[in-house]
Order: structure tokens, then C-alpha cells, then sequence
């Protein structure tokens, strides 16, 4: 993506987040493309795709239960992911952000699939929105600065620490645990220890 298909396309995606994301996501959103930006510059990452990446995370979080359902539906997603935005919002969201900016890079379509919850052998790019979206400035939850201290030091150890608070997490609550979330920490916990 040259300079100018990149000014291009952002300009595009914010005109849409700002007309169908609630203020409060759309605010989000902004913190976790500055904080995934500011990652990637770290990294020697792609900038623009982790910039673009982050701005379509959640595009499809505030879209109305149907159309969400439908695109369930429509995209063969297993059915625990109905009336599931928590879940959906990820997978319907790459899918949606695809058509609707003609964006077909894979990298940046997987890092929307998995910002919510990881997977096996996640791309440096999945792993920076996945991290820039639990880490944002405006987040604070039981955790967080831990997880903030961990991504200082890599953004493995940042992703480990986050995935394990949100395994813990659905464990105390007693709630399904993604596969796709086991196995990210799984692989991260072999590779770093
Ligand atoms: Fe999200
Ligand atoms: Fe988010």
C-alpha cells in the first residue's frame, strides 16, 4: 500500500466509523490505532496496515443484532456465534470490513478475525492489534497495568499476559473459553516459557 491508497482508504474508513460507531467505540478505537501504530514503529512492523488494521477492529461491533446474525449466517460461522457480538463482532467484522473498502490483504483481514481471541501462531501484525486493543490508554480493568508492563518488554509477553487474565477470566466466570484463545497461549507459553 503506497502513501497515497493508504491517506485514501483511511480517510474512507473513518468517514464510516464515525457515522456507525457509538462515541464511546469510535474514541476506542482511535487509542487503539495510535497505540497499534506506536507498536508497529517499534517493531519494524508494517505501520499503515497496523494503523488500517486497527481502525476496522471493531466495524462491526455496533451493527444491529440482525444484520449481525445474517452475516453469522451467511459467513458459516459455528453457531455459538449468534447472538454472540462478543464473539461475532471479529469474524463478521473482517469479513464485512473486506467488502465494504475492498481490502483483500490477508494480514490485515486476520488481524480483525483474531484481535478478540488470538490463535496458534499469530502474525506480529495479529498480535499488535490484538495488544493495542486490551491495552489502549482508556482501558482499565483488574490486570491491565500488568499486561502494560509485560508489552514493554515484548509483544509476546504482552499477549501471553493478557490471554492468560482472559482464560482466567472465563474460567471464574464460568464461561466457554475459544479454542483459538488456549491455543494462542499455549504456542506463546512453548515459544517464550
Ligand atoms: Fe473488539
Ligand atoms: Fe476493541
Amino acid at each position: 500500500m503506497n502513501s497515497t491508497d493508504h491517506e485514501r482508504l483511511k480517510e474512507k474508513i473513518l468517514e464510516y466509523i464515525r457515522m456507525n460507531l457509538k462515541e464511546s467505540r469510535l474514541q476506542h478505537t482511535y487509542r487503539v490505532a495510535e497505540t497499534a501504530v506506536a507498536m508497529a514503529r517499534r517493531e519494524g512492523a508494517d505501520v499503515r496496515k497496523a494503523e488500517i488494521a486497527a481502525l476496522l477492529h471493531d466495524c462491526a461491533r455496533n451493527l444491529p443484532p440482525e444484520k449481525l446474525n445474517s452475516l453469522v449466517e451467511e459467513l458459516g460461522l459455528p453457531d455459538r456465534y449468534r447472538d454472540n457480538v462478543n464473539l461475532s463482532h471479529s469474524k463478521v467484522g473482517a469479513a464485512f470490513a473486506g467488502r465494504l473498502f475492498n481490502i483483500d490483504d490477508r494480514e490485515i483481514l486476520d488481524a480483525i478475525s483474531y484481535h478478540t481471541t488470538g490463535r496458534c501462531r499469530m502474525t506480529t501484525l495479529e498480535k499488535i492489534v490484538f495488544l493495542a486493543d486490551a491495552i489502549e490508554p482508556g482501558r482499565d480493568y483488574p490486570g491491565v497495568e500488568a499486561i502494560r508492563d509485560a508489552a514493554e518488554e515484548s509483544l509476546d509477553r504482552g499477549c501471553l499476559k493478557s490471554l492468560e487474565g482472559t482464560i482466567e477470566f472465563l474460567k471464574a466466570a464460568d464461561k466457554f473459553i475459544d479454542n483459538d484463545t488456549i491455543e494462542a497461549f499455549n504456542d506463546i507459553k512453548e515459544k517464550i516459557g
